[in-house]
């Protein structure tokens, strides 16, 4: 298939913006990106989709997120408004994914995976919790996943919250899974992590289990001094701040996902980067949840990839990018931090490369040979738009609304704004599933 009559913008390094282009899709790769007239010459009968003009990009990736906190949109809290983050786990999200079903698993993942599709988020690292079905639980994800045909990496968050029975089958799924993908060619839509909850719900026994259960090449995907109880806790039980524990037990490194480090002092900092573990930040849930910021341009200075997720938050990846370009500079109360080009380094340049690394195939850039995991955006500058001014025009002119068509290995799964999925009758189901979560939830109170 050719894409034609588009703007593409490769997200190449150093970034490339092309006009009278065109790319030629090949099964699931890139394969041609030329003069649009040299590729219509050479391939005259050849499928065509015609952009109208649009902007042709990678998909997004989301570096961090949960499927299962679907059912807490428009759910009405529990008891006084929680006073800080631990007592939001207590009164949200620990009832909220005991009062997940088999059923509730494959909907709230769905109904998040359309909202991928219609904003243009391709890419996506799940982190699963649903502790009355934990065995299986992320078969049912992989399924959503091909269901809807976007790439995902997956895994179950182990904790110790709910006895050591419910720690060890956490890690047992776990285990299952990457054992179960560990044989699929490179470039597979979903693979799969080691995941851990938090070092505050971790016991060294269940850290030591882990650490020894992990398949070799790959990692873990762990929340990491989020709020400043994790960094107390971990004190308490082991005399060391959180990343020097989980250290300690082999839990970085260059296949592990750290997510947060909102509460890093610079020796955590310093092991993160020297291990090469990947560090992702969701400044709306910071926000959302008051536990601060990172120093996250501190971070990028000492070479951690941090990395951009949603934490749960809509797959509207461009609202997160702006919420990052403004809480930093807020919380600073200086204009000149976080410009536009660190959030592009960590929204696409690190993101794209922490898709890479997991999925083994060349994502996030348009180049011959990588993965044909593309966007058209329905955007038309009023100004002029170059390389070196892209990224303003990201911040204050796209709107994630713009993207009407989606396509992931070379499949489109949206085009002119008209998913293959029925979402009506997903979001119904969802809408009929919720109010018996909602039931389950309000029982434990
Ligand atoms: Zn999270």
């Amino acid at each position: 298939m050719l894409i034609t009559n588009c703007r593409i913008i490769t997200w190449e390094n150093p970034n490339r913006v092309l006009s009278g282009w065109s790319v030629r899709v090949e099964n699931d790769l890139i394969s041609e990106v030329s003069p649009e007239r040299e590729l219509i010459q050479k391939y005259p009968a050849e499928d065509r989709l015609d952009a109208h003009g649009q902007i042709l990009m990678p998909g997004l990736v989301c570096a961090h997120t949960h499927f299962y906190g679907a059912f807490s949109r428009g759910m009405a809290l529990h008891g006084d408004a929680p006073a800080d983050f631990p007592a939001i786990l207590k009164q949200l999200w620990w009832p909220l994914d005991q009062s997940l079903t088999k059923e509730d698993i494959y909907y709230s993942a769905m109904v998040l995976l359309i909202d991928a599709i219609k904003h243009g988020t391709t890419t996506v690292f799940d982190h699963h919790a649903s502790p009355q079905y934990i065995t299986g639980s992320l078969d049912i994800i992989e399924k959503a996943l091909f269901d809807t045909g976007i790439r995902g990496n997956i895994c179950y968050e182990v904790t110790d919250r709910g006895g050591l029975e419910k720690a060890d089958e956490g890690i047992a799924e776990n285990k299952r899974m990457i054992t179960k993908l560990a044989n699929q060619p490179d470039g597979s839509l979903v693979t799969a992590s080691f995941g851990l909850h938090a070092s505050l719900t971790l016991s060294a026994q269940t850290l030591e289990k882990s650490s020894k259960s992990i398949p070799s090449g790959t990692g873990f995907h762990v929340h990491v001094a989020e709020h400043q109880s994790d960094e107390f806790d971990s004190l308490k039980k082991s005399q060391l701040r959180v990343v020097d524990r989980l250290h300690q037990y082999g839990i970085t490194g260059n296949h592990s996902i750290f997510v947060h480090g909102v509460h890093l002092d610079p020796k955590e900092a310093q092991i993160i980067s020297e291990t090469k573990t990947w560090l992702t930040h969701q400044p709306r849930s910071n926000m959302n949840n008051a536990v601060g910021m990172g120093d996250v341009e501190g971070y990028l200075r000492l070479g951690i990839p941090v990395c951009i997720g949603n934490d749960g938050f809509s797959f509207t990846m461009w609202d997160e990018w702006r919420t990052c370009y403004l809480a930093h500079k807020l919380w600073k109360r200086d204009p000149r931090s976080m410009p536009g080009d660190k959030v592009i380094q960590m929204g696409i340049y690190n993101n794209a490369r922490m898709a890479t690394h997991f999925f083994k195939a060349n994502i996030g850039v348009v180049t011959p040979g990588a993965k044909a995991d593309l966007i058209l955006v329905d955007y038309q500058p009023i100004t002029e738009l170059t390389e070196g001014n892209l990224p303003w025009h990201i911040l204050f002119g796209f709107r994630d609304s713009m993207v009407t068509m989606t396509m992931v290995n070379g499949k489109v799964l949206m085009k002119d704004r008209h998913l293959l999925l029925d979402e009506v009758k997903i979001s119904t189901e969802a809408a009929r599933l919720s109010k018996e979560v909602w039931s389950r939830y309000s029982k434990q109170f």
